[in-house]
């Protein structure tokens, strides 16, 4: 161990455990120190990998020189990992979603204050650049005031996985998927939801949804629609935002993209009609190139720190968490509103008491 930096356990050495491992090594203030899978094929690897595999849970909480752990196992399990792991005096790094549903996460905070423990959750697409690109622009309104995002991932793979298609294990795509999207949407909006409208989808037939669809209305008027596709053989763009000015397009990972606003210098021209299918249109002809500036992508938002560094600030006392159990627990109340109004085709309201 290196002087001066935090030890941490991870426990699920599966595809999200490793990539933690892989993330701390570029972090000089946190370091692995072991890891504790059930499968045993896990465990070889992380031995393999260099780390020490813990021969249980028991072990690893016991082990009074590990501070903390990072919980990377299947959605349904990591409440009670969290709670003993309290109870032991660790601090919880937990994967999302956290928990599968409000009272969950309520008994896993109060742990954690009980213990005086920190618990923060692993929400990394906060520093996604494709997002800060579009936080930058609803901050500095680049293309005027915002009133309407539309938040997209599509895939056309189904369901990757095993336990991803089982109710029981907190599968689907809104749990997924839809955690990450909906918490960038309540980090970036400043304003409380009145309403939300949704619809789940179950093409491929599993026990849980391959996708959905959420509208959510904001008191200061913006409109955000998330969506999330695992049958999309054509995918639409990541995302695509209207403001007062303009409107803005992220097309996709690497950030292909571009704005085209109103060229307030431009003389009013009216536009000429165009032959649209059968008939004439002049309101859908595009605008002559002098009524618009077609403008590269804002820089991102830049976030404080890494996730990392964070958690080390939080843990020497120089820092708040910049995920914030509040925010967490706000998004797990959307969630359950977006369950809802699936099952019921009810538009849901009212529901954002947090
Ligand atoms: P995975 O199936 O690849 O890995 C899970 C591992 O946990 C497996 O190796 C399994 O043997 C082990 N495991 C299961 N129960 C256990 C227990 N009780 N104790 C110890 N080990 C146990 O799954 P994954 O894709 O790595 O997902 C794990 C978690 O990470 C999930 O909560 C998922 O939502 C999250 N995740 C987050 C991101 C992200 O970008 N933040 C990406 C992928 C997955």
């Amino acid at each position: 161990m290196h002087q001066n930096s935090h030890s941490v356990v991870i426990i699920g050495y599966g595809g999200m455990g490793s990539y933690h491992a892989k993330l701390i090594k570029n972090n000089g203030r946190v370091e692995v120190v072991g890891t504790y899978d059930i499968d045993s094929v896990r465990a070889e690897a992380s031995t393999q990998d260099g780390y020490r595999a813990y021969p249980s849970l028991e072990a690893v909480l016991e082990d009074k020189t590990v501070e903390s752990i990072v919980i990377a196992t299947p959605n349904d399990s990591h409440k009670e990992i969290a709670v003993r792991a309290f109870a032991s005096g660790k601090n919880v790094i937990c994967e999302k979603p956290v928990t599968m549903n409000v009272s969950e996460f309520e008994e896993m905070t109060a742990a954690a204050e009980q213990a005086g423990k920190v618990l923060m959750v692993h929400q990394n697409r906060r520093w996604d650049e494709d997002f800060l690109i579009i936080k930058q622009m609803y901050d500095q309104k680049s293309i005027g005031d915002l009133f309407r995002i539309e938040s997209r991932v599509h895939g056309a793979n189904g369901i990757p996985g095993d336990w991803r298609h089982m109710e029981v294990h907190g599968g689907g795509m809104l749990l997924d998927w839809g955690v990450h999207l909906l918490d960038q949407a309540l980090f970036m909006i400043d304003s409380k939801m009145t309403s939300v409208s949704s619809r789940l989808s179950f093409i491929l037939g599993d026990e849980v949804d391959d996708g959905f669809e959420a509208t959510i209305q904001f008191e200061n008027g913006i409109s955000y629609l998330i969506e999330v596709g695992t049958t999309n053989f054509i995918t639409l763009p990541r995302w695509y935002v209207k403001g007062t000015e303009g409107t803005g397009i992220i097309e996709d990972w690497s950030m292909t993209g571009r704005t085209v606003t109103r060229n307030r210098e431009a003389e009013h021209v009216e536009p000429k009609p165009i032959q649209a299918g059968v008939g004439l249109t002049k309101t859908m002809a595009p605008p002559s190139e002098e009524a618009t500036i077609t403008g590269v992508l804002p820089e991102p938002f830049r976030q404080p720190s890494s996730f990392y560094d964070n958690f080390a600030d939080v843990l020497d006392g120089k820092a708040e968490p910049i995920v914030k159990n509040d925010q967490v627990l706000r998004v797990l109340n959307l969630i359950e509103a977006i369950f809802e109004g699936g099952r019921t085709g009810e538009t849901i309201r009212d529901f954002d008491q947090y």
